[in-house]
């Protein structure tokens, strides 16, 4: 297997040493063997990289649209050309299978980022109100925070968006899955943007993750994971009126009325629910069914579970990879181990491959909808079945969540598009309709604050100004 050793950040145009020496190891989730490391880095090295993007923020703040337009499609043509090893590092550092690696992990983010060149080439909003012109400026440094689980993806959601802004960024990808983060420092190399208006500091979230969120030079942070951690870099902004825009869990619900193609709406709602073995925050891990169809629901998801292939994520005929951690498989294997509800695919003594942090595509049915596996994000292949018996019990049950991530209603389309304006979600997909990239993307309640993805996650990285005349 190859090894990847990075020891530097990526800091003002150039890989500079870290202030500390210490390294973390990058490990395998299938094989379990350390394959690579990244420097630990220090509250030094978050100076240092704030220093660099706010000497970098006039010069790029005041570039022309079609300055930034052009730079950010020579960053899309240089991370393009590495997409195939993009695909790679991640299936080495987080596991997802190959195929879908290329598709998603790789894919995804070069869209978002084409769509960002695109977006960086127009002029910024602006428009008259009364005796006020209303302008759209970059709201400054902006820190951004992300997780393993899309590690590209969720690194150009924000990077794209900022540059495209006119912001300057300073990264902290995941711990477990750095790499990837390296691919796109290479790509900002080889694409000649001017230093500093995009640095890498690798490190653990309370070392590096905590210095970025509570950094005074930094105007906003950006942050995707766990609500837990989103609180605390919450807290960490509120002491200097920092903005701060956050992507967080999700409990999403599939709901399935009466009048839905059931056989679609359970396999691709499976599907979804396990894609990237579950660790997906948007995956719809409720599965609502209208009781005139749940039985043949509940037999075609136990099956449609009990039909994936789990091992090497380099073998073509793998659909499961394992979990990015073995702390995430003893988590996922927790909830599994205190359900009550019905077990009807899966489970802790299921087969699953010899080596890897794998656990079996698991699916409970009659699940309570207050217990913890409806209420908690579980973050791994385990999904709930719950009946309802019309449109509003659907709706209670889908609203009862702390979350509101995301959701899909499967029915007639009227009616399905009226049960969707009642969930309280940022998404919702009716009949299997696709993701949109350039859609907004964002949280309700304990899900977030803000958008990601397209125009309006541009505008997050704006102020807005009124002159009047
Ligand atoms: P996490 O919150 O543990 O870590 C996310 C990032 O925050 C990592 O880079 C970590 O090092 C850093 N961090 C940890 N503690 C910190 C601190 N005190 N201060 C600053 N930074 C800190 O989340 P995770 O385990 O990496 O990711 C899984 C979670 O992310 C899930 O809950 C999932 O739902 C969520 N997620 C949300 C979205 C979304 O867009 N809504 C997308 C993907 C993942």
């Amino acid at each position: 297997m190859t090894s990847v050793f990075r020891d530097e950040h990526w800091i003002g145009g150039a890989y500079v040493p870290s202030a500390s020496a210490e390294r973390i190891g990058v490990e395998n989730p299938y094989t379990e063997e350390v394959f690579g490391h990244v420097p630990a880095g220090t509250p030094e090295d978050v100076d240092l990289a704030v220093s660099a993007a706010r000497a970098a923020f006039d010069g790029w703040a005041s570039a022309s649209p079609a300055e930034r337009g052009a730079a950010l499609t020579r960053l899309h043509r240089a991370l393009a050309a590495r997409a195939d090893e993009i695909a790679r590092i991640v299936g080495l550092e987080l596991g997802t299978p190959l195929k879908i690696a290329k598709a998603v992990q790789a894919g995804l983010p070069l869209t978002v980022l084409a769509g960002y060149a695109e977006l960086a080439a127009q002029p910024a909003h602006e428009e008259t109100i009364g005796n006020s012109l209303v302008v759209h400026e970059p709201i400054g440094v902006v820190g951004a925070i992300t997780p393993w689980n899309y590690p590209l993806h969720q690194v150009v959601a924000k990077v794209g968006a900022a540059l495209a802004a006119g912001c300057t960024v300073v990264l902290k990808p995941s711990e477990l899955t750095p790499l990837t983060a390296y691919l796109l420092a290479d790509a900002f190399a080889e694409a000649d943007l001017p230093p500093g208006v995009f640095n890498l500091v690798t490190g653990t979230g309370p070392a590096v993750g905590s210095a970025i969120a509570g950094h005074p030079g930094v105007d906003m942070v950006s942050f995707t994971g766990s609500t837990r951690t989103g609180a605390a870099i919450s807290h960490a902004a509120a002491d200097r009126i920092a903005k701060v825009s956050l992507e967080l869990g999700g409990k999403s619900a599939n709901v399935i009325l009466d009048d839905a193609d059931v056989v679609k709406a359970v396999k691709v709602g499976v599907g979804n629910a396990f894609l990237n073995s579950g660790q997906t925050c948007t995956a719809w891990t409720r599965m609502l069914v209208h009781r005139a169809h749940y039985d043949e629901a509940v037999e075609l998801a136990a099956k449609t579970a009990s039909g994936y292939t789990l091992g090497d994520p380099f073998d073509a005929a793998t659909r499961l990879g394992p979990l990015a951690s073995a702390a995430q498989k003893e988590r996922v294997r927790g909830f599994i181990d205190r359900a009550t509800a019905r077990l009807v695919a899966g489970g802790l003594d299921a087969p699953v491959p010899g080596q890897g942090h794998f656990v079996a595509p698991t699916v409970f049915a009659d699940v309570d909808p207050d217990s913890e596996i409806a209420q908690e994000e579980i973050f791994g292949p385990v999904l709930s079945i719950i009946p309802f018996d019309d449109d509003d019990e659907a709706v209670a049950i889908a609203n009862n969540s702390k979350y509101g991530l995301a959701g899909a209603v499967w029915g007639s389309d009227a009616r399905a598009v009226a049960v969707a304006r009642r969930l309280r979600t940022g998404a919702v997909d009716v009949n299997g309709g696709s993701f949109n990239p350039f859609a907004p993307f964002g949280g309700y309640k304990q899900s977030g604050i803000g958008r990601e993805l397209g125009a309006y996650g541009l505008t997050e990285f704006q102020q807005v100004k009124a002159i009047q005349r």
